[in-house]
C-alpha cells in the first residue's frame, strides 16, 4: 500500500523543523499557488523573497526553454565561456556602480556569503569579521558563525573564529570596526530580524567607518536585491556603495543562483596565489543565469521596483491602523506586520490561510507576520489582499 505524499515527505525528505508548513503544492500561476485540491492561495511571501515575478512567468519560462535547447552544465565554474553567464555579468556591470564590475556566480546565498568572507579576509590580510546581531546570512559553517543567537550557534560549534557582533542601527557600536577588521557584513534592511529599516544616515556612517579603518563593506542584498525594497538594489536609497555586494534568492528568476560582486582588484585574490583559490561546480548554472537575466529585464521594463513603493503606500494606508497591529514596518514589498499580541502570531497565520493567503513569520522576530508578495502583484490584487488580511486580523 502506498503512503500519502505528506507521510512520505515527513518520512523521507530531510526536515528543518518538527512542524513544517506542509502546504501541498500542485502548481503556481502568477501570484497564486494552488494546493492539491485545486484551491488557489495568494502567495504573500514569494518563497521568502524569491518568486518576485510570481509563478510561471511566460518570459522566464521561455528564457529557460531557449537555454535548455542549447546546453546545461558543460564544465565547472570559471573555465568555459558560457553566454548566459557572461550576458548576466555584463548586465550587472552596466547596472551597478563602476566599483562593482566583477561577478563571481554561486548556486545559493550562503555560498555567496562564504566567497565574500574569504575574499575579504584574503584581500585585507585581516581575519576579524563584524556582523549584526539577529542577522541571518546562511547555514554553512562560515555564514552560520555570523549568527548572534546562542540557541542556533550552540548546535554548530566549533564556529569559524574571528566574528564580533554589533547592534544594527547603533551608531556608537561602529567603533568596534577597527583597523583589525577585514569586513563588516550587513543587510541594508534586516530580513530575518523582521524587516528592520536602517535609521537615517546609519549605512552612510558604516561606510565612513569602513573607509577610516580600511575595512571592506559587504552588503548582503540576498533578500533586499532585485527590486524588493523599491530600487533595484537597496543600497541605492542609502547613498552608499559596498565593496562587495551579495545577491541570491530572486536573482535567479526562481532558479538557484547567487553571486558576490566586487571590483576586479578584490576578486583577483581568489584566482591568484594560489590559483583556483575558490571553486564551485554549479555556480552560475546556464539555466539560472538565463532566467536571472530575463528577470532583471522584466523588473526594469515594467518599473517593478518603483511600483513596490506605491504598493507599500496602499498597504500602509489600509492596514497601519488595524487594532491588532502595532506597526507596519519595512520598505517596498519587504514588510512586517507587527502584532500587538505575540500570542496571535500563529492564529494570524492560520486565519490568513483560511482567507486564501500564504503568509509567514521571521526567524528572529516572533511577533510579526512576513508580507513579501511577488512584485508583479497588481494594485487591484493588493486591495484584495488587504481586505482578506483585515478579515483575518479581525478574527483574532
Ligand atoms: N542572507 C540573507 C539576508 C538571507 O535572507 C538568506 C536566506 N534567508 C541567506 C543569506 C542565505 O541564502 P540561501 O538560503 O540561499 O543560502
Amino acid at each position: 500500500m502506498s503512503i500519502s505524499f505528506r507521510t512520505a515527505f515527513l518520512r523521507h525528505v530531510g526536515q528543518t523543523s518538527p512542524e513544517p508548513d506542509g502546504f501541498e503544492v500542485s502548481h503556481g500561476e502568477g501570484i497564486f499557488l494552488f494546493d492539491k485540491e485545486g484551491n488557489p492561495f495568494i502567495d504573500c511571501i514569494s518563497g521568502i523573497a524569491v518568486s518576485s515575478l510570481g509563478h510561471g512567468h511566460p518570459r522566464i519560462k521561455d528564457a529557460i526553454r531557449k537555454q535548455l535547447e542549447l546546453h546545461l552544465h558543460t564544465m565547472v565554474y570559471g573555465e568555459h565561456v558560457q553566454e548566459p553567464q557572461v550576458a548576466l555579468a555584463e548586465k550587472l556591470a552596466q547596472l551597478l556602480p563602476a566599483e562593482l564590475n566583477c561577478t563571481f556566480f554561486t548556486s545559493s546565498g550562503t555560498e555567496a556569503v562564504e566567497g565574500a568572507l574569504k575574499a575579504a579576509r584574503k584581500y585585507t590580510s585581516r581575519y576579524e569579521i563584524i556582523a549584526c546581531r539577529h542577522a541571518y546570512h546562511g547555514s554553512t559553517a562560515g555564514a552560520e558563525s555570523l549568527r548572534s543567537d546562542l540557541t542556533h550557534i550552540a548546535g554548530a560549534r566549533p564556529l569559524v573564529p574571528g566574528v564580533k557582533h554589533i547592534d544594527f542601527n547603533d551608531f556608537d557600536d561602529l567603533v568596534k570596526i577597527t583597523d583589525h577588521t577585514a569586513a563588516i557584513i550587513i543587510e541594508p534592511v534586516q530580513g530575518e530580524a523582521g524587516a528592520i529599516v536602517p535609521s537615517a544616515g546609519y549605512l552612510r556612517a558604516v561606510r565612513d567607518r569602513c573607509h577610516e579603518t580600511g575595512t571592506l563593506l559587504i552588503l548582503d542584498e540576498i533578500q533586499t536585491g532585485m527590486g524588493r525594497t523599491g530600487s533595484m538594489w537597496a543600497f541605492q536609497q542609502e547613498e552608499v556603495i559596498p565593496d562587495i555586494l551579495l545577491l541570491a534568492k530572486a536573482f535567479g528568476g526562481g532558479l538557484p543562483l547567487g553571486a558576490f560582486i566586487s571590483s576586479q582588484k578584490i576578486m583577483k585574490v581568489l584566482s591568484h596565489d594560489p590559483i583556483l583559490g575558490h571553486l564551485t561546480t554549479f555556480g552560475g548554472h546556464p539555466l539560472s543565469c538565463a532566467a536571472g537575466l530575463e528577470a532583471i529585464n522584466i523588473l526594469e521594463e515594467n518599473h517593478l521596483p518603483a511600483r513596490a513603493v506605491s504598493l507599500e503606500r496602499i498597504i500602509r494606508k489600509k492596514l497601519e491602523h488595524h487594532r491588532a497591529l502595532r506597526e507596519v514596518r519595512g520598505r517596498g514589498l519587504m514588510l512586517a506586520l507587527e502584532l500587538k499580541n505575540p500570542d496571535n502570531l500563529f492564529p494570524a497565520v492560520k486565519a490568513c490561510r483560511n482567507e486564501g493567503l500564504l503568509v509567514d513569520w521571521f526567524l528572529f522576530n516572533n511577533f510579526s507576520l512576513r508580507f513579501a508578495p511577488p512584485l508583479i502583484i497588481s494594485e487591484e490584487e493588493v486591495n484584495l489582499v488587504c481586505a482578506k488580511l483585515t478579515t483575518a486580523l479581525d478574527s483574532l
